[in-house]
């Protein structure tokens, strides 16, 4: 017999380790390991999401006649880590070989290439993802830039998506400039999909609530899907009701809306509940019937074949130094707002307390207001790393990782944005309806009532112009900071110094 070895995030029949399983002899090994959920202190939510689906996918599978050998995190004979469990199993199964597909994690990775049993291990590729990391070096090769955009267009071809024969469909390949409008008055927003945790989910949540009471965030309520037909589920809710307005307010924030148009569905892609594929395939039908704007779906489709992807073949090919990159030698702790320590800065309280409460941020919250501040406060990439890391219930170092360091804070030099992220609270004003709750006053550029992203946004500049300077899309805005009086720069490195100094002496900003 065989042993498939499946982790948590491989949740999937398709999988490679189960490619070819004879489902009478062979043991599916699954374990919840104590070093898995504390090697960065997770989301209370994350730990419960995962376990939950884990235990139910076990079940599935055993209701499908597969054996399954699984430990519970509170089994008394758990031995902690995926290795040791595996010892104990190689010992008790004596398998002919033991069978796993490739970790999407670096870190784990490297310790499955260490694994050292009586019984061979064989490492399968993951082709869950659109792209080999083969496929992604060739596109990378020899580029002097490597653009997601045009990365995307070469998905779009490779799978035939939104294609008109060799063109693109509607003639561009991006309609993103439609899908910038600002929040209006009233959107009509429905309900993302909401599961009710059934016995599993809830014994899981007990288990959790007694293992890690000190790690961030609320565990209830609790409303994620579980199990591959909650899943589809909640694909099904979202390309009905949502997708047709995903594009239009993409980048749209309001306050009390934590879900807005977006799918929702990056936590059960990530762990294997849904294919990628299928979720862009789900949405292409959706333009094909009439039943969702060009906009909107091909936003959506380039969200997952384009950067999901992307960022990976990133991650890939510049790991392990890109874990270590802060080009801007950042070196600011991370201060305690981010871990709901009260702030007068409206627009963060609203996204930590989002994150806090749903293990969720839709993506221009952790880009343009937790991103834009980790980027020009001058955050400390490793803490800003571990962060999101530990707040998101989709977080993978594969995804998080590349987004974090590259996207928010340019800490690999431009190798994944051309440009640093930046943004003035005028652009979060645009974007959102936080301003008008706020103690600050967004049109204030200076003083203690100023919006700190204000003068935080020139400081920065004026802080990193040896390194930023060179940067041609960034040239129009230091001919205007060239430009600015030089009281308004004192002003701007005053404000900033006293923000900082209040930061530091863990005083409420
Ligand atoms: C600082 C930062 C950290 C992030 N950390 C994570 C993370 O840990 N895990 C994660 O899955 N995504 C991460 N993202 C990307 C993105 O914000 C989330 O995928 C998205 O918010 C998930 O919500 P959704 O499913 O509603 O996405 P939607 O807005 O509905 O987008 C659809 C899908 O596209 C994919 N996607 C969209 N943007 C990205 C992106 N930039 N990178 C990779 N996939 C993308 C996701 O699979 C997502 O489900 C991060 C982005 C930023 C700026
Ligand atoms: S005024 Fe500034 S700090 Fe306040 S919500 Fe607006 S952008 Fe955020």
């Amino acid at each position: 017999m065989n042993l498939c070895f499946l982790l948590g995030d491989q949740l999937n029949l398709s999988i490679s380790s189960l490619s070819n399983i004879d489902a009478e002899k062979d043991v599916i090994f699954m374990c919840e390991v104590w070093d898995e959920a504390t090697y960065v202190q997770h989301h209370k939510k994350k730990i419960a999401f995962i376990f939950s689906a884990m235990r139910h996918f076990a079940d599935e599978l055993r209701a499908q006649g597969y054996n399954v050998h699984y430990t519970k995190l509170d089994d008394p004979e758990n031995a902690g880590s995926f290795y040791s469990e595996l010892k104990r199993a190689d010992e008790q199964y004596k398998p002919k070989s033991i069978i796993a597909t490739e970790a999407s994690e670096y870190r784990v990775l490297e310790d499955m290439k260490d694994w050292s049993f009586d019984a061979p291990v064989d490492i399968r590729p993951d082709d869950r993802f659109l792209c080999t990391h083969y496929e992604f070096a060739e596109w990378a090769e020899g580029r002097k830039q490597l653009r997601m955009e045009y990365f995307y267009r070469e998905m779009r071809r490779k799978y035939n998506i939104l294609m008109d024969g060799d063109k693109p469909e509607g003639g561009e390949w991006n309609y993103d400039s439609e899908n910038r409008k600002p929040p209006k008055d009233a959107l009509n927003i429905p309900q993302t999909y909401m599961s009710q945790p059934d016995d599993i989910t809830r014994e899981v949540m007990d288990l959790v609530a007694d293992r890690f009471p000190d790690h961030f965030g609320d565990l209830e309520p609790f409303h994620f899907a579980v199990t591959r037909e909650q899943a589809v589920q909640a694909l099904d809710q979202f390309i009905k009701e949502r997708l047709c307005n995903f594009g239009d307010y993409q980048d749209a924030m309001v306050e009390g809306e934590p879900w807005m148009y977006h799918s929702h569905l990056s936590f059960y892609i990530n762990c294997g509940l849904l294919l990628p594929l299928e979720c862009v395939q789900a949405a292409e039908e959706a333009y094909r019937d009439g039943k969702s704007p060009l906009n909107a779906v091909e936003g959506f489709i380039r969200q997952i074949i384009g950067w999901r992807e992307y960022v990976r073949g990133i991650y890939w090919l510049k790991m392990p130094e890109y874990e270590s990159e802060n080009f801007l030698d950042a070196k600011r702790k991370l201060p305690a707002l981010f871990w709901g320590g009260d702030t007068q800065m409206n627009c963060m309280r609203q996204c930590v307390k989002e994150t806090k409460e749903n293990a969720y941020a839709h993506h221009i919250q952790r880009l343009m207001v937790l991103g834009n501040f980790a980027l020009i406060a001058g955050l400390d990439p490793d803490e800003v790393n571990e962060w999101y890391m530990i707040v998101y219930a989709d977080a993978y170092q594969w995804v998080e990782l590349p987004n974090v360091t590259g996207m928010i804070l340019f800490a690999d030099g431009g190798v994944l944005g051309s440009k640093p992220y930046s943004a003035s609270g005028a652009y979060i004003n645009k974007m959102s309806d936080y301003c008008k709750g706020c103690r600050y006053k967004v049109t204030k550029k200076k003083g203690p009532d100023a919006c700190p992203f204000n003068y935080l946004y020139w400081d920065f500049l004026i802080r990193n112009e040896d390194k930023l300077r060179g940067n041609h899309r960034l040239g129009m805005i230091y001919r205007t900071l060239e430009r600015m009086s030089e009281k308004k720069v004192e002003a701007v490195i005053e404000d900033s110094r006293r923000f900082f100094k209040a930061l530091e002496n863990d005083e409420k900003v």
